[in-house]
């Protein structure tokens, strides 16, 4: 009998992302149910880790299910890894991802001459980032495992893609030669942050 798996997040994206990799190791991934009802939770920890743990035990304290919760972001080197937990509200409390990602360019650009960006990256130049990726998984309000996921690229000034969402057009991933917008689901989640931390919470769970 497959393991299941509730999601503590309402983001359609993540959940498909999820849900097709852990086909593979037999596992079930559905919503939290009546998430939306539930009080929410406050996602003020300054660490990935910390917000993830906090909605992982929060959501969990509700069922008797297993729940996971995820937290993540981009964090920019010559920005001093900003915006990092603050990625989803850069520009502002409920901001876009089209705020978000001009507010970066802007603070990129500003800081430009004194941190060039790295032709090793791009032939254009990028700056250095990497999104990185918590997952934590808890039972009961009991935290079960805590895995993490980073992968490293640069920050382009040209978006490129219509894939992804977030920061996805300026993420340009050198492997692939491409941004995480012109790539497919499957091919993001196969080196992304999100992927790598929850395939390692999938292998944990084997060892349970
Ligand atoms: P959260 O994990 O839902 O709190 O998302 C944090 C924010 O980080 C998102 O709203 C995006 O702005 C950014 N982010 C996290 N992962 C990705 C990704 O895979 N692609 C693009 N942006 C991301």
């Amino acid at each position: 009998m497959p393991c299941m798996l509730h999601l503590a997040s309402t983001n359609s994206g993540k959940l498909g992302e999820f849900r097709a990799a852990a086909l593979a190791y037999d596992v079930l991934v559905e919503p939290l149910p009546d998430i939306s009802q539930l009080p929410p939770c406050i996602e003020d920890g300054e660490t990935f880790e910390a917000n993830a743990r906090k909605k992982a035990l929060h959501y969990s304290s509700f069922t008797e299910h297993l729940v996971f919760a995820d937290d993540s972001g981009i964090c920019v080197d010559a920005l001093g890894g900003a915006p990092g937990v603050y990625s989803a509200r850069f520009a502002g409390p409920h901001s876009t991802d089209e705020a978000n990602n001009h507010k970066l360019l802007v603070e990129l650009e500003a800081i430009s001459s004194r941190n060039p960006p790295d032709s090793r990256l791009h032939p254009l130049g990028a700056f250095h980032a990497h999104y990185e990726c918590v997952v934590a998984l808890a039972r009961k309000g009991t935290l079960v495992a805590l895995t993490e996921g980073r992968v490293e690229g640069g920050i382009i000034t040209a978006p490129r893609g219509r894939g992804g969402f977030g920061y996805d057009p300026y993420f340009f991933y050198p492997p692939f030669g491409q941004t995480f917008a012109e790539i497919s689901a499957e091919e993001k989640f196969a080196v992304s942050h999100r992927g790598i931390a929850f395939r390692l919470l999938l292998d944990r769970l084997r060892l349970l």
